[in-house]
């Protein structure tokens, strides 16, 4: 696959590593499934997608990835919450040819300067054939 050599990190945020901690660059990683460049092949891919959502503040693509059945009719999110690092700590299905699974993760985060962790099991299906966000266990 080729790879753009020259990677900077600009005052547009180029380059800036994904706040799901998995290496790439935003624009590489959750960036793509944000700007619907590509869709979450696993639970956990779209766990992290949605952890950077709320890192990045992007509430549509958190809204679109919420199953039907459980998703709320709108979204506000705290600007003194900020979400600083995600840790995923196991993973049930959720794969390929699965169509249910589950993610269990910590979610580190700074309230107003505090810092604070969230500890879920987070539970996902698909809809339309794209895996969804249900709710935690
Ligand atoms: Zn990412």
């Amino acid at each position: 696959m080729a790879k753009r050599k020259t990677r900077r990190a600009g005052g547009d945020g180029t380059g800036r590593p994904c706040p799901c901690g998995s290496g790439p660059a935003y624009e590489e990683c959750c960036g793509a499934l944000h700007q619907g460049r590509t869709v979450a092949a696993t639970a956990e891919a779209l766990m992290r997608s949605r952890f950077s959502a709320y890192a990045v503040g992007d509430t549509g693509y958190l809204l679109r990835t919420w199953h039907s059945r459980t998703r709320p009719a709108r979204l506000a999110l705290d600007p003194a919450h900020r979400w600083t690092r995600l840790d995923i700590l196991d993973t049930d299905r959720g794969g390929l040819f699965d169509t249910t699974g589950t993610v269990e993760f910590r979610a580190h985060y700074r309230q107003s300067g505090h810092p604070g962790e969230l500890h879920e099991r987070s539970r996902f299906g698909r809809e339309d054939g794209q895996w969804r966000y249900l709710d935690a266990e």
